[in-house]
């Protein structure tokens, strides 16, 4: 079975920390041990995992990813936003997890991030468990 969050990023750029989300909906699974993948259907936002404490670290990787592909610069796609898909490829839409004792696996300093980059809007992200 497929769970799905839903969340309201409240700015263009954000990288949303949804660590606590995603740990709510893997304790409520029947599944204790196993592989999550957690994918977001969008084609303008992502999801990654990177440091959580520092916020610098944040306000760096969306900075660097805006000095690479700057918002309104000379692109094709007629809706404004090519900026946004760009990004959202860069990052890539999904992450696989290992579970255990229905807890994700991460490393001290790591967090799961929404990456949002035409926002504010409302999103999805899906939660797939398999057993192993
Ligand atoms: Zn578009």
């Amino acid at each position: 079975m497929i769970k799905r969050i839903e969340i309201r990023t409240s700015s263009r750029v954000q990288l949303l920390d949804i660590t606590p989300q995603i740990k709510n909906v893997l304790s409520s699974e029947d599944i204790i041990s196993g592989i999550a993948f957690v994918y977001v259907p969008h084609t303008t936002c992502g999801i990654t995992i990177n440091e959580n404490a520092d916020p610098g670290v944040r306000r760096d990787i969306i900075s660097t990813l805006e000095r690479l592909v700057p918002e309104g610069s000379d692109y094709n796609h007629l809706e404004g936003n090519a900026d946004a898909h760009i990004k959202a490829s860069l990052i890539g839409s999904s992450i696989t997890l290992f579970v255990e004792n229905g807890t994700p696996v991460l490393g001290t300093w790591q967090g799961i991030f929404l990456a949002e980059f035409d926002g504010p809007r409302q999103r999805s992200i899906l939660v797939k468990i398999v057993s192993t």
